[in-house]
Protein backbone atom coordinates (compact mmCIF):
# COMPACT_ATOMS: atom_id res chain seq x y z
CA UNK A 1 0.00 0.00 0.00
CA UNK A 2 1.02 3.62 -0.39
CA UNK A 3 0.76 6.05 1.91
CA UNK A 4 -1.30 9.10 1.86
CA UNK A 5 -1.81 12.36 4.45
CA UNK A 6 -4.31 15.05 3.70
CA UNK A 7 -4.58 17.95 5.63
CA UNK A 8 -8.05 19.92 5.45
CA UNK A 9 -8.88 23.15 5.89
CA UNK A 10 -12.77 25.12 6.41
CA UNK A 11 -15.94 23.79 6.60
CA UNK A 12 -17.97 20.23 6.95
CA UNK A 13 -18.35 20.15 3.21
CA UNK A 14 -14.18 20.27 2.96
CA UNK A 15 -14.52 17.14 5.85
CA UNK A 16 -16.57 15.29 3.18
CA UNK A 17 -14.90 16.06 0.40
CA UNK A 18 -11.47 14.71 2.00
CA UNK A 19 -13.32 11.52 3.33
CA UNK A 20 -14.46 11.21 -0.49
CA UNK A 21 -11.13 11.97 -2.31
CA UNK A 22 -9.11 9.07 0.84
CA UNK A 23 -12.24 6.49 -0.55
CA UNK A 24 -11.05 7.47 -4.49
CA UNK A 25 -7.44 7.04 -3.16
CA UNK A 26 -7.72 3.74 -1.11
CA UNK A 27 -9.71 2.05 -4.10
CA UNK A 28 -6.36 2.37 -5.70
CA UNK A 29 -4.37 1.15 -3.29
CA UNK A 30 -3.05 3.93 -0.95
CA UNK A 31 -4.14 3.90 2.89
CA UNK A 32 -3.73 7.16 5.31
CA UNK A 33 -0.92 8.46 7.54
CA UNK A 34 -0.46 11.25 10.04
CA UNK A 35 2.66 11.84 8.70
CA UNK A 36 3.41 14.32 5.84
CA UNK A 37 6.85 13.18 5.76
CA UNK A 38 6.47 9.58 4.78
CA UNK A 39 3.58 9.58 2.88
CA UNK A 40 3.63 8.84 -1.01
CA UNK A 41 0.74 11.45 -1.80
CA UNK A 42 -0.28 14.51 0.20
CA UNK A 43 -3.48 16.39 -0.40
CA UNK A 44 -4.14 19.70 0.80
CA UNK A 45 -8.44 20.45 0.90
CA UNK A 46 -8.32 24.25 0.98
CA UNK A 47 -11.01 26.83 2.13
CA UNK A 48 -11.11 30.49 0.70
CA UNK A 49 -13.83 32.15 2.64
CA UNK A 50 -11.36 34.36 4.58
CA UNK A 51 -7.91 35.73 4.10
CA UNK A 52 -4.44 34.17 4.83
CA UNK A 53 -6.07 30.97 3.00
CA UNK A 54 -3.13 30.80 0.27
CA UNK A 55 -0.72 31.87 2.62
CA UNK A 56 -1.07 28.81 4.80
CA UNK A 57 -1.55 26.89 0.89
CA UNK A 58 2.00 28.13 0.30
CA UNK A 59 3.24 27.93 4.16
CA UNK A 60 2.14 24.12 3.66
CA UNK A 61 4.14 23.74 0.66
CA UNK A 62 7.00 25.04 1.62
CA UNK A 63 6.71 22.70 4.55
CA UNK A 64 6.76 19.72 2.37
CA UNK A 65 9.47 20.66 0.03
CA UNK A 66 12.23 18.93 1.77
CA UNK A 67 9.90 15.84 2.45
CA UNK A 68 9.36 15.51 -1.46
CA UNK A 69 13.14 15.98 -2.17
CA UNK A 70 14.30 13.43 0.41
CA UNK A 71 11.54 11.15 -1.59
CA UNK A 72 13.36 11.60 -4.78
CA UNK A 73 16.64 11.07 -3.28
CA UNK A 74 15.59 8.10 -2.50
CA UNK A 75 14.03 6.85 -5.44
CA UNK A 76 10.57 7.26 -4.86
CA UNK A 77 8.31 10.11 -5.28
CA UNK A 78 5.52 12.42 -2.95
CA UNK A 79 2.81 13.66 -5.46
CA UNK A 80 1.34 16.62 -4.25
CA UNK A 81 -2.46 17.89 -4.72
CA UNK A 82 -4.05 21.05 -3.78
CA UNK A 83 -7.84 21.00 -4.16
CA UNK A 84 -10.63 22.83 -2.92
CA UNK A 85 -12.18 26.06 -2.88
CA UNK A 86 -7.75 28.34 -2.93
CA UNK A 87 -7.45 25.43 -5.79
CA UNK A 88 -10.68 26.50 -7.71
CA UNK A 89 -10.17 30.33 -7.06
CA UNK A 90 -6.03 30.81 -7.93
CA UNK A 91 -5.69 27.85 -10.51
CA UNK A 92 -2.64 27.68 -12.67
CA UNK A 93 -1.25 30.43 -10.34
CA UNK A 94 -0.54 28.23 -7.85
CA UNK A 95 1.46 26.06 -10.04
CA UNK A 96 3.42 29.24 -10.96
CA UNK A 97 4.26 29.83 -7.04
CA UNK A 98 5.50 26.56 -6.11
CA UNK A 99 7.29 23.62 -8.20
CA UNK A 100 5.76 21.16 -5.10
CA UNK A 101 2.66 21.02 -6.66
CA UNK A 102 1.86 18.13 -9.43
CA UNK A 103 -1.60 18.43 -9.58
CA UNK A 104 -4.46 21.36 -8.79
CA UNK A 105 -8.28 19.73 -8.42
CA UNK A 106 -11.39 21.49 -7.81
CA UNK A 107 -14.13 21.15 -5.03
CA UNK A 108 -16.31 20.18 -8.16
CA UNK A 109 -13.93 17.73 -10.36
CA UNK A 110 -11.75 15.98 -7.56
CA UNK A 111 -13.95 12.36 -8.29
CA UNK A 112 -11.26 12.32 -11.39
CA UNK A 113 -7.89 12.29 -8.37
CA UNK A 114 -6.98 9.01 -9.50
CA UNK A 115 -6.81 9.66 -13.02
CA UNK A 116 -4.81 12.53 -12.11
CA UNK A 117 -1.99 10.65 -10.51
CA UNK A 118 -2.48 8.14 -12.59
CA UNK A 119 -1.04 10.82 -15.35
CA UNK A 120 1.15 12.73 -13.29
CA UNK A 121 3.16 9.24 -12.82
CA UNK A 122 3.04 8.21 -16.22
CA UNK A 123 3.26 11.33 -17.95
CA UNK A 124 5.60 13.36 -15.74
CA UNK A 125 3.41 16.32 -16.48
CA UNK A 126 1.47 18.46 -14.06
CA UNK A 127 -2.54 18.27 -14.14
CA UNK A 128 -5.55 20.39 -13.23
CA UNK A 129 -8.63 19.59 -13.35
CA UNK A 130 -11.24 22.85 -12.24
CA UNK A 131 -14.16 21.45 -14.16
CA UNK A 132 -17.96 22.15 -12.85
CA UNK A 133 -19.66 18.90 -12.83
CA UNK A 134 -21.10 17.77 -9.27
CA UNK A 135 -23.64 15.53 -11.15
CA UNK A 136 -21.03 13.49 -12.11
CA UNK A 137 -19.03 13.68 -9.16
CA UNK A 138 -21.68 12.37 -7.26
CA UNK A 139 -22.12 9.61 -9.75
CA UNK A 140 -18.40 9.01 -10.23
CA UNK A 141 -17.69 8.98 -6.20
CA UNK A 142 -17.13 4.90 -4.71
CA UNK A 143 -19.42 4.08 -2.12
CA UNK A 144 -17.42 5.17 1.54
CA UNK A 145 -14.59 2.06 2.18
CA UNK A 146 -13.14 3.81 5.30
CA UNK A 147 -14.58 2.55 8.43
CA UNK A 148 -17.52 4.73 9.83
CA UNK A 149 -17.85 6.04 13.01
CA UNK A 150 -21.74 6.41 14.78
CA UNK A 151 -22.13 10.29 13.10
CA UNK A 152 -21.83 10.64 8.91
CA UNK A 153 -22.30 13.22 6.79
CA UNK A 154 -24.31 13.07 3.82
CA UNK A 155 -24.06 16.11 0.96
CA UNK A 156 -27.31 16.62 -0.29
CA UNK A 157 -26.90 19.77 -1.90
CA UNK A 158 -24.08 22.28 -3.60
CA UNK A 159 -23.12 25.46 -4.77
CA UNK A 160 -24.71 28.93 -4.32
CA UNK A 161 -26.83 31.56 -6.09
CA UNK A 162 -27.08 33.98 -3.59
CA UNK A 163 -24.27 35.90 -4.03
CA UNK A 164 -23.87 37.69 -0.58
CA UNK A 165 -21.55 40.65 -1.07
CA UNK A 166 -18.86 39.70 0.97
CA UNK A 167 -18.66 35.70 -0.36
CA UNK A 168 -16.72 33.76 -2.55
CA UNK A 169 -18.76 30.22 -2.13
CA UNK A 170 -21.02 31.25 -5.53
CA UNK A 171 -17.54 31.34 -7.14
CA UNK A 172 -15.57 28.95 -6.22
CA UNK A 173 -18.70 25.72 -5.95
CA UNK A 174 -20.40 27.00 -8.49
CA UNK A 175 -24.02 27.39 -8.78
CA UNK A 176 -26.74 25.73 -6.66
CA UNK A 177 -27.11 21.91 -7.64
CA UNK A 178 -29.42 19.44 -5.57
CA UNK A 179 -28.68 15.41 -5.65
CA UNK A 180 -31.89 13.51 -6.20
CA UNK A 181 -33.66 12.21 -3.37
CA UNK A 182 -33.65 8.33 -4.06
CA UNK A 183 -29.49 8.69 -4.05
CA UNK A 184 -28.99 10.75 -0.69
CA UNK A 185 -31.66 8.01 0.73
CA UNK A 186 -29.92 5.00 -0.59
CA UNK A 187 -26.43 6.51 0.88
CA UNK A 188 -28.25 6.95 4.03
CA UNK A 189 -29.31 3.49 4.13
CA UNK A 190 -25.88 2.37 3.21
CA UNK A 191 -24.21 4.31 6.46
CA UNK A 192 -27.16 2.88 8.78
CA UNK A 193 -26.06 -0.88 7.64
CA UNK A 194 -22.37 0.15 8.85
CA UNK A 195 -23.95 1.31 12.28
CA UNK A 196 -24.57 5.26 11.95
CA UNK A 197 -26.95 6.44 14.30
CA UNK A 198 -26.78 10.08 13.31
CA UNK A 199 -26.88 11.58 9.30
CA UNK A 200 -25.92 15.15 8.90
CA UNK A 201 -27.33 16.48 5.83
CA UNK A 202 -25.00 19.07 4.36
CA UNK A 203 -24.84 21.57 1.80
CA UNK A 204 -23.86 25.07 1.30
CA UNK A 205 -27.39 25.87 1.79
CA UNK A 206 -29.18 22.89 2.85
CA UNK A 207 -32.46 24.58 3.15
CA UNK A 208 -32.69 25.62 -0.41
CA UNK A 209 -32.75 21.75 -1.08
CA UNK A 210 -35.13 20.88 -4.51
CA UNK A 211 -33.95 17.85 -5.45
CA UNK A 212 -36.14 15.09 -7.35
CA UNK A 213 -37.89 12.66 -5.84
CA UNK A 214 -39.27 9.38 -6.96
CA UNK A 215 -41.94 10.99 -8.97
CA UNK A 216 -39.44 13.22 -10.59
CA UNK A 217 -41.23 16.09 -8.87
CA UNK A 218 -39.13 18.68 -6.82
CA UNK A 219 -38.98 17.68 -3.16
CA UNK A 220 -38.03 19.50 -0.42
CA UNK A 221 -35.63 19.25 2.69
CA UNK A 222 -38.43 18.30 4.64
CA UNK A 223 -39.68 15.51 2.94
CA UNK A 224 -35.97 14.30 2.44
CA UNK A 225 -35.89 14.43 6.17
CA UNK A 226 -39.19 12.59 6.36
CA UNK A 227 -37.98 9.67 4.18
CA UNK A 228 -35.11 9.22 6.13
CA UNK A 229 -36.35 9.23 9.37
CA UNK A 230 -38.33 5.90 8.05
CA UNK A 231 -34.51 4.02 8.61
CA UNK A 232 -35.40 2.53 12.09
CA UNK A 233 -31.17 2.58 12.61
CA UNK A 234 -31.15 6.74 12.16
CA UNK A 235 -31.51 8.04 15.50
CA UNK A 236 -30.61 11.41 15.08
CA UNK A 237 -30.90 13.74 11.75
CA UNK A 238 -29.48 17.01 11.74
CA UNK A 239 -28.81 19.36 8.43
CA UNK A 240 -26.69 22.44 8.50
CA UNK A 241 -25.93 25.23 6.54
CA UNK A 242 -29.17 26.81 6.30
CA UNK A 243 -29.86 30.58 5.27
CA UNK A 244 -32.90 32.15 6.90
CA UNK A 245 -34.82 32.96 3.56
CA UNK A 246 -34.93 29.31 2.93
CA UNK A 247 -36.27 28.42 6.47
CA UNK A 248 -39.91 27.68 4.99
CA UNK A 249 -42.84 27.21 7.12
CA UNK A 250 -42.51 22.86 6.13
CA UNK A 251 -39.13 22.74 7.59
CA UNK A 252 -39.86 24.25 10.57
CA UNK A 253 -42.95 21.88 11.56
CA UNK A 254 -40.92 19.34 10.91
CA UNK A 255 -38.83 19.74 14.17
CA UNK A 256 -42.40 19.47 15.80
CA UNK A 257 -43.29 16.08 13.81
CA UNK A 258 -39.57 14.46 13.26
CA UNK A 259 -38.80 13.49 17.17
CA UNK A 260 -35.44 12.14 15.49
CA UNK A 261 -34.58 16.13 14.35
CA UNK A 262 -32.34 17.34 16.79
CA UNK A 263 -33.58 20.32 18.58
CA UNK A 264 -30.59 22.21 17.26
CA UNK A 265 -30.24 24.79 14.43
CA UNK A 266 -27.50 26.60 12.99
CA UNK A 267 -29.25 29.55 11.41
CA UNK A 268 -26.41 32.72 10.06
CA UNK A 269 -27.60 35.88 9.76
CA UNK A 270 -24.26 37.75 9.92
CA UNK A 271 -25.65 41.10 11.53
CA UNK A 272 -28.05 42.37 13.26
CA UNK A 273 -28.79 45.82 11.49
CA UNK A 274 -30.87 46.11 8.27
CA UNK A 275 -28.65 48.57 6.78
CA UNK A 276 -25.71 45.84 7.25
CA UNK A 277 -28.39 43.18 5.95
CA UNK A 278 -28.84 45.34 2.51
CA UNK A 279 -25.52 46.39 1.88
CA UNK A 280 -24.51 42.03 2.39
CA UNK A 281 -27.68 41.31 0.07
CA UNK A 282 -28.48 39.03 2.52
CA UNK A 283 -32.30 39.64 1.46
CA UNK A 284 -33.81 39.31 4.59
CA UNK A 285 -34.27 41.45 7.51
CA UNK A 286 -33.78 41.06 11.72
CA UNK A 287 -37.59 41.71 11.72
CA UNK A 288 -37.25 38.19 9.09
CA UNK A 289 -35.14 36.72 11.91
CA UNK A 290 -36.99 37.34 14.87
CA UNK A 291 -40.05 35.92 13.16
CA UNK A 292 -38.50 32.50 12.33
CA UNK A 293 -36.67 32.56 15.73
CA UNK A 294 -40.41 32.69 17.21
CA UNK A 295 -41.74 30.32 15.06
CA UNK A 296 -39.39 27.65 15.63
CA UNK A 297 -39.51 27.54 19.79
CA UNK A 298 -43.46 27.51 18.66
CA UNK A 299 -42.83 24.13 17.02
CA UNK A 300 -39.68 23.42 19.35
CA UNK A 301 -39.72 25.13 22.78
CA UNK A 302 -36.63 23.52 23.52
CA UNK A 303 -34.97 24.64 20.40
CA UNK A 304 -30.50 25.55 20.76
CA UNK A 305 -30.08 28.22 18.23
CA UNK A 306 -26.32 29.23 16.73
CA UNK A 307 -25.46 31.48 14.04
CA UNK A 308 -22.41 32.73 11.82
CA UNK A 309 -21.56 36.94 12.92
CA UNK A 310 -19.32 39.27 10.76
CA UNK A 311 -18.21 42.29 12.38
CA UNK A 312 -16.38 45.30 10.21
CA UNK A 313 -18.28 44.64 7.51
CA UNK A 314 -17.64 47.84 5.04
CA UNK A 315 -19.75 50.95 6.21
CA UNK A 316 -20.64 49.35 9.63
CA UNK A 317 -21.14 51.73 12.42
CA UNK A 318 -21.05 51.36 16.27
CA UNK A 319 -25.00 51.66 15.91
CA UNK A 320 -25.43 48.89 13.55
CA UNK A 321 -22.54 46.84 15.67
CA UNK A 322 -25.11 47.88 18.36
CA UNK A 323 -27.75 46.64 16.89
CA UNK A 324 -25.70 43.25 16.46
CA UNK A 325 -25.36 43.08 20.15
CA UNK A 326 -28.70 43.46 20.54
CA UNK A 327 -30.10 40.76 18.44
CA UNK A 328 -27.89 38.24 20.33
CA UNK A 329 -29.51 39.24 23.59
CA UNK A 330 -32.77 39.30 22.29
CA UNK A 331 -32.59 35.62 20.82
CA UNK A 332 -29.82 34.20 23.51
CA UNK A 333 -27.87 31.47 21.08
CA UNK A 334 -26.23 28.66 22.52
CA UNK A 335 -22.76 28.17 20.41
CA UNK A 336 -21.48 30.72 17.53
CA UNK A 337 -19.28 31.72 15.00
CA UNK A 338 -17.90 35.31 14.71
CA UNK A 339 -15.09 36.88 12.18
CA UNK A 340 -14.10 40.11 11.62
CA UNK A 341 -14.98 41.14 7.58
CA UNK A 342 -12.20 39.52 5.58
CA UNK A 343 -12.15 41.31 2.03
CA UNK A 344 -12.20 38.43 -0.73
CA UNK A 345 -10.86 39.40 -4.13
CA UNK A 346 -13.45 39.27 -6.83
CA UNK A 347 -16.11 40.23 -4.38
CA UNK A 348 -18.09 43.19 -4.46
CA UNK A 349 -18.04 44.20 -1.05
CA UNK A 350 -14.00 44.20 -1.51
CA UNK A 351 -14.19 47.24 -3.41
CA UNK A 352 -16.01 49.02 -1.36
CA UNK A 353 -15.50 52.50 -0.25
CA UNK A 354 -16.10 52.59 3.80
CA UNK A 355 -14.14 50.03 5.10
CA UNK A 356 -13.69 49.93 8.67
CA UNK A 357 -10.56 50.24 10.20
CA UNK A 358 -8.66 46.91 11.86
CA UNK A 359 -8.76 48.24 15.41
CA UNK A 360 -12.61 48.75 15.37
CA UNK A 361 -13.14 45.62 14.26
CA UNK A 362 -10.96 43.98 16.77
CA UNK A 363 -12.58 45.90 19.32
CA UNK A 364 -15.94 44.76 18.13
CA UNK A 365 -14.98 41.49 17.98
CA UNK A 366 -13.61 40.59 21.44
CA UNK A 367 -17.15 42.65 22.63
CA UNK A 368 -19.38 40.14 20.60
CA UNK A 369 -17.20 37.18 21.33
CA UNK A 370 -17.37 38.00 25.22
CA UNK A 371 -21.46 38.10 24.79
CA UNK A 372 -21.82 34.59 22.59
CA UNK A 373 -19.17 33.25 25.38
CA UNK A 374 -21.05 34.13 28.22
CA UNK A 375 -24.36 32.98 26.85
CA UNK A 376 -22.78 29.70 25.72
CA UNK A 377 -21.34 29.69 29.61
CA UNK A 378 -25.18 30.07 30.71
CA UNK A 379 -27.07 27.53 28.11
CA UNK A 380 -24.91 24.52 29.55
CA UNK A 381 -25.02 25.79 33.34
CA UNK A 382 -28.78 25.02 32.35
CA UNK A 383 -28.06 21.54 31.93
CA UNK A 384 -26.52 21.23 35.83
CA UNK A 385 -28.15 17.83 37.24
CA UNK A 386 -30.10 17.00 34.16
CA UNK A 387 -30.14 14.14 32.22
CA UNK A 388 -30.16 13.84 28.93
CA UNK A 389 -29.62 11.65 25.51
CA UNK A 390 -25.70 11.02 24.31
CA UNK A 391 -24.50 9.63 21.65
CA UNK A 392 -20.95 8.08 22.11
CA UNK A 393 -19.02 9.16 18.98
CA UNK A 394 -14.73 7.81 20.41
CA UNK A 395 -12.79 6.99 23.06
CA UNK A 396 -10.59 10.18 24.08
CA UNK A 397 -6.94 9.96 23.43
CA UNK A 398 -4.66 9.53 26.68
CA UNK A 399 -3.71 13.08 26.53
CA UNK A 400 -7.03 15.00 26.75
CA UNK A 401 -8.39 13.15 29.27
CA UNK A 402 -9.20 15.29 31.95
CA UNK A 403 -8.39 13.34 35.16
CA UNK A 404 -5.77 10.92 35.62
CA UNK A 405 -6.06 7.34 33.87
CA UNK A 406 -9.86 6.54 33.35
CA UNK A 407 -10.83 6.09 30.14
CA UNK A 408 -13.29 8.93 28.90
CA UNK A 409 -15.70 8.91 26.03
CA UNK A 410 -16.84 11.97 23.75
CA UNK A 411 -20.61 12.24 22.62
CA UNK A 412 -23.06 14.97 21.43
CA UNK A 413 -25.82 15.99 23.56
CA UNK A 414 -29.13 16.79 21.22
CA UNK A 415 -27.93 20.27 21.11
CA UNK A 416 -24.81 19.34 19.95
CA UNK A 417 -22.85 20.00 23.42
CA UNK A 418 -19.43 18.08 23.72
CA UNK A 419 -20.27 15.17 26.70
CA UNK A 420 -17.67 13.55 28.37
CA UNK A 421 -17.85 10.16 30.44
CA UNK A 422 -15.49 8.40 32.60
CA UNK A 423 -15.93 4.53 32.22
CA UNK A 424 -14.67 1.59 34.07
CA UNK A 425 -12.70 -0.32 31.37
CA UNK A 426 -11.83 -0.99 27.55
CA UNK A 427 -15.28 -3.58 27.57
CA UNK A 428 -17.39 -1.19 29.15
CA UNK A 429 -15.65 1.29 26.61
CA UNK A 430 -16.94 -0.60 23.75
CA UNK A 431 -20.20 -1.37 25.17
CA UNK A 432 -21.18 2.51 24.71
CA UNK A 433 -18.98 3.70 21.51
CA UNK A 434 -21.40 4.25 18.99
CA UNK A 435 -24.62 3.99 20.41
CA UNK A 436 -27.14 6.38 22.43
CA UNK A 437 -27.68 6.15 26.19
CA UNK A 438 -28.48 8.05 29.26
CA UNK A 439 -26.26 10.38 30.94
CA UNK A 440 -27.25 12.60 33.81
CA UNK A 441 -24.82 15.81 33.65
CA UNK A 442 -22.70 16.63 36.81
CA UNK A 443 -20.90 19.68 35.69
CA UNK A 444 -21.13 22.06 32.68
CA UNK A 445 -17.86 23.73 31.53
CA UNK A 446 -17.61 26.24 29.19
CA UNK A 447 -17.59 24.62 26.24
CA UNK A 448 -18.35 20.69 27.16
CA UNK A 449 -20.49 18.73 29.84
CA UNK A 450 -18.85 16.37 32.38
CA UNK A 451 -21.58 13.27 32.83
CA UNK A 452 -22.42 9.79 34.21
CA UNK A 453 -23.85 7.35 32.05
CA UNK A 454 -27.24 6.30 34.04
N1 LIG B 1 -24.26 29.65 3.42
C1 LIG B 1 -24.08 30.06 4.73
C2 LIG B 1 -24.90 31.33 4.97
O1 LIG B 1 -25.50 31.83 4.10
O2 LIG B 1 -24.89 31.84 6.07
C3 LIG B 1 -22.64 30.29 5.14
C4 LIG B 1 -21.53 29.76 4.34
S1 LIG B 1 -19.94 30.46 4.60
C5 LIG B 1 -19.05 29.12 3.95
C6 LIG B 1 -19.60 30.34 6.34
C7 LIG B 1 -19.44 31.64 7.05
O3 LIG B 1 -18.22 32.26 6.75
C8 LIG B 1 -20.47 32.69 6.74
O4 LIG B 1 -21.69 32.48 7.40
C9 LIG B 1 -19.81 33.97 7.16
O5 LIG B 1 -20.11 34.30 8.49
C10 LIG B 1 -18.32 33.64 7.04
N2 LIG B 1 -17.73 34.40 5.93
C11 LIG B 1 -17.94 34.23 4.61
N3 LIG B 1 -17.26 35.16 3.90
C12 LIG B 1 -16.63 35.95 4.79
C13 LIG B 1 -15.80 37.10 4.68
N4 LIG B 1 -15.49 37.62 3.51
N5 LIG B 1 -15.31 37.65 5.82
C14 LIG B 1 -15.63 37.12 7.03
N6 LIG B 1 -16.41 36.05 7.19
C15 LIG B 1 -16.92 35.46 6.09
FE1 LIG C 1 -22.00 32.63 0.80
FE2 LIG C 1 -24.30 33.97 1.06
FE3 LIG C 1 -24.22 31.77 -0.43
FE4 LIG C 1 -24.01 31.60 2.25
S1 LIG C 1 -25.77 32.34 1.08
S2 LIG C 1 -22.73 30.52 0.72
S3 LIG C 1 -22.84 33.40 2.74
S4 LIG C 1 -23.17 33.67 -0.87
Amino acid sequence: MKKLHIKTYGCQMNVFDSDRMQDLMTAVGYETTDEAKDADMVIINTCHIREKASEKLFSDLGRLRPFKDEKKQSGSEMIVAVAGCVAQAEGEEIFKRSKVVDIIVGPESYQTLPDLVGKVLRDKKRQINLDFTPNDKFDLLPESSAGTGASAFVTVQEGCDKFCTFCVVPYTRGSEYSREEKKIYDDALRLADKGVKEIYLLGQNVNAYHGLDEKGQSSSLAKLIEKIATIPQIERIRYTTSHPRDMSDDLILAHTNIKKLMPFLHLPIQSGSNNILKAMNRKHSRQDYFKIIENLRKARPDMGLSSDFIVGFPTETDEDFEQTMDLVRQVGFTQCYSFKYSPRPGTPAADAKMQVAEDIKDARLAKLQKLLTEQQITFNKKFNNAQMPVLFEREAPKSARYNGEKIQLWGKSPWLQSVIVEVGDENEAQKYLGKIAQVKILHARPSSLVGEII
